[in-house]
């Protein structure tokens, strides 16, 4: 293992944070308790005091398959998947397509679009060196309960990528904010959507310094420069309260704040 220093305000894709000492886990390299894991950081807002972090090195970002599966490196980032499984004619991986990340983040997110899960198309993840079945598991609408660090995945490999679907799926984002964000901030609630609430309590387009709920999808928390961890809670702490006084809904954050 050895240490990098990762500048948050450009590694992140809300671009809040600033450098920090990072530990990069090299294969063999028994893999501390006491710090954070992060992947592409496409997922998190970082604190100006952030736990101790780690990070997994380019030895766990690969693609290979054996035995009728394709096995990823859990820091595969989600575009060279995409390639991989176009070129290989394997299906299942479209809805990856713009979807920023790494597989691990994807795995402790259970990331997707619409009906379309990580965890729909997974055979096993290997956590904490051990390969557990899905099954064994608890996930669910953007959650899955790893319990460790997820270092590779398998998936069964069926043939026939289709380009139709991951066009189809790539148009669905064409109402997403092109400023820094980190994706949905909140979780919709069920039978409900997190940015028609945040609209209707009047939060769209609302500033706070350099964030703001973004003007093209209320759901999104957006860095329109400088923006800060500090202003991103005050916006994220304001639209919980308008909704839950005025909608009695209580947004749940899908952000990681660290
Ligand atoms: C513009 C934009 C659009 C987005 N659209 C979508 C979307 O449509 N659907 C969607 O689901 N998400 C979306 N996201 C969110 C993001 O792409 C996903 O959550 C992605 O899976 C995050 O991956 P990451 O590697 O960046 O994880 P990070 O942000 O680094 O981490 C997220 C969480 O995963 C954990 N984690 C990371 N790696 C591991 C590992 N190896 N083992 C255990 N835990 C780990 C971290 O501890 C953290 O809790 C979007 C983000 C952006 C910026």
């Amino acid at each position: 293992m050895f240490t990098k220093t990762i500048d948050f305000s450009t590694y992140s894709s809300i671009r809040v944070g600033q450098p920090e000492e990072v530990l990069m886990i090299e294969r063999g390299d028994e893999i501390p308790r006491d710090r954070h894991l992060i992947g592409g950081a496409n997922n998190l807002l970082v604190s100006t005091t952030p736990p101790p972090l780690m990070m997994l090195s380019k030895d766990f970002a690969y693609i290979k398959e054996s035995a009728g599966l394709l096995e990823i490196g859990a820091a595969m980032p989600t575009g060279r998947i995409v390639s991989y499984v176009k070129k290989h004619d394997i299906a299942g991986f479209e809805f990856c397509a713009k979807l920023p990340g790494t597989l691990g983040g994807m795995l402790a997110m259970n990331a997707g679009v619409k009906a379309y899960e990580i965890f729909n198309i997974l055979h096993s993840i290997e956590i904490d060196g051990e390969w557990i079945s899905k099954d064994e598991i608890a996930h669910g609408y953007r959650y899955a309960k790893l319990g460790g660090v997820a270092t590779a995945a398998r998936f069964e490999i069926h043939r026939g990528y289709s380009q139709v679907l991951n066009e189809e799926l790539k148009a669905l984002r064409a109402n997403q904010p092109h400023d820094p964000s980190a994706g949905s901030a909140f979780k919709n609630p069920e039978g409900d959507s997190a940015g028609r609430l945040i609209e209707a309590v009047g939060l769209k387009g609302h500033r706070d310094g350099g964030m703001a709920w973004s003007e093209v999808h209320a759901n999104f928390l957006v860095n329109q420069g400088g923006g800060t961890y500090d202003e991103a809670m005050r916006l994220i702490g304001l639209a919980r309260e308008k909704v839950l006084s005025e909608f009695g809904v209580k947004l749940e954050l899908e952000i990681k704040a660290l």
